[in-house]
Parts: C-alpha cells; structure tokens; sequence
C-alpha cells in the first residue's frame, strides 16, 4: 500500500458529491418478460448435460429455447461462457453487461455480446436465488465481476505452479472437443464469464474481490431465455462452493446440470432475435 498524498482541504465536499449511474437503463430496450413468463409456463425438456465435477461440458440452444444451470448433489459454483454459435467472434462481453445491469445479474437482467454485436444473447427469466440480495458484506450471487480461475494467475500467486483443472483450461478442453479446434485456438474464444451461484463481491476497505460460501443448494437453477442460437460452455469450478480456496484439488466439488427446454412455439408468436447494433461503424471516418 502506497503512503497516502496530503487531502486537500476540500477533500471531504469532493467525497460528498453524490454518485451518477453510469449508464441508466430506462431507455435500454425492455426485454418482453410477459411473453418469457407465458412461454416458460410449458416448456418441454429436449436436452440434458451433466457437467463433472472440476470438468466443463458444451450444449446448444437454439433461438427461442430456454436453458437452466441446475445444482446437483451439492453446492457448487459455475463458470460459463456464451457464443453465437454460427460465429465465434460474437461472445458474452462480461464488463459491458455489468456495466448495464451492476455487478450481480438476476431476473431480467440480460447477457450482451461483444462488438460489434452488442446484442442481448440471453435473458435471464427465473433465478431461485433471486432471494438472496445483497448481505452484509456487500456479496451477492452470479456476478460479472471475476474472471475465471486460471492457471497463469494460479502460476503467479504460487510461484510457478501448474494446475490444469481450472475453469480457463476446462472451458478451453470442452470447447476443443466440441468444435475440432486446436487447444491453442480455443482457447483464444474463451472469455470472462457469468459466475453462476458464486457469492462475491469487493471488501469496503480496500476494495478487493472476495468470495464466500455459495447459498445453492441442490434443486437451485438460474434459467435462461437464449435469444440467438447459443453455444455454451459451462465449467464445474474446482473451488467448489468457493468458500475457502479455488485452483486446486482441495474443494469439494460436485457436478452441475444443464438442461435445454423448448417452449409451444404458439406462445412465442410474433417475437424475433435481436438483430446486431445498428451503429455505422464508420468511427468518425465517413462512409
Ligand atoms: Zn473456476
């Protein structure tokens, strides 16, 4: 920690200036969570992937299908990743969405792909979780704040250690195996993630990113309306429930399921994929 400069003397009035939302959402186009909830009210299942323990797993919904992340036999954090996947280049941009919806997503709240695109690629439709809120230490569950555990960071902070089960690497095998690209490839698709049932947040005094606990338990699902065709990747973290370490074998870890759900296609009349943004992309160039 640096030695702190003299305040000047208006430090405290500088403090006191209220804050600003960054980017306030009421003129954000407003997802059609009427025509979600009719739709989710009969949904039939047409996929299932069990993801192992310190493992990922691939899946694919199409446009207009729902998916769940499902705990199973205990708690456990996920990592996932999201492509178009007619182009992999088009993928869930993490700091966008959290700069959109905050730093923990829920009901409502969508998942935006990278630029150009910028589009929603999921939304978001039931969290049983939903109920958590903030605690007291500022944590909530899914967040867009962490990265992925990874074995660069993990060879820094030990000093030269290699640990191969880390979401990173796990996302980086799963996508391999799914698409016939070399591992040196896939893992350049590979991304920040949505942190599914992971508790997180920053420490007030100093701003770090701490985890804790998850509050999944068996049963809990985070459910998802896909709004392009989707290829996902869904990493079992080896933190487990992430309640004390992550990058090793130490955790308990436990198996998370992924279940992909077709709604009566009547009860989506009407609705259509989001097309890409429609900036120019001339960048102030001219056309
Ligand atoms: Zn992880």
């Amino acid at each position: 920690m640096q030695d702190r400069p003299t305040p000047p003397a208006d430090a405290e009035a500088r403090r006191a200036l209220p804050p600003v939302i960054c980017y306030p959402t009421d003129t954000l186009p407003a997802p059609p969570m009427a025509l979600y909830t009719a739709a989710r009210a009969a949904l039939r299942a047409t996929g299932n992937v069990l993801v192992p323990p310190r493992e990922a797993a691939t899946f694919r919904v199409p446009a207009g299908h729902f998916f769940r992340i499902r705990s199973v036999g205990g708690p456990q954090v996920g990592d996932l990743n999201l492509w178009n996947v007619k182009d992999l280049s088009e993928r869930f941009y993490s700091g966008k969405t959290r700069a959109l919806h905050g730093t923990h997503v829920t009901t409502g709240d969508r998942l935006w792909s990278s630029f150009p695109h910028l589009r929603p690629m999921a939304t978001i439709t039931h969290d049983t979780l939903g109920w958590y809120g903030f605690d007291s230490y500022g944590g909530s569950v899914h967040d867009v704040i962490g990265t992925r555990c990874d074995p660069y960071t993990h060879n820094l902070l030990s000093h030269g250690g290699q640990y191969h089960h880390c979401c990173h690497s796990n996302l980086t095998r799963a996508l391999a195996a799914e698409t016939g690209l070399q591992p040196a490839e896939a893992e350049r698709h590979v991304h920040d993630v949505l942190n599914v049932f992971m508790c997180t947040g920053f420490t007030r005094d100093t701003g770090q990113y701490f985890m804790k606990a998850s509050p999944v338990r068996p049963g809990d699902y985070l459910e998802f309306f896909a709004e392009i065709d989707l290829l996902g990747a869904l990493s079992a973290c080896p933190g487990g429930d992430c309640s004390a370490e992550h990058s090793s074998d130490a955790a308990a870890c436990h198996p998370l399921e992924v279940e992909v759900l077709a709604p009566d296609p009547a009860a989506l009349a009407g609705w259509a994929s989001p097309p890409p943004n429609r900036y120019d992309r001339s960048h102030g160039l001219g056309q």
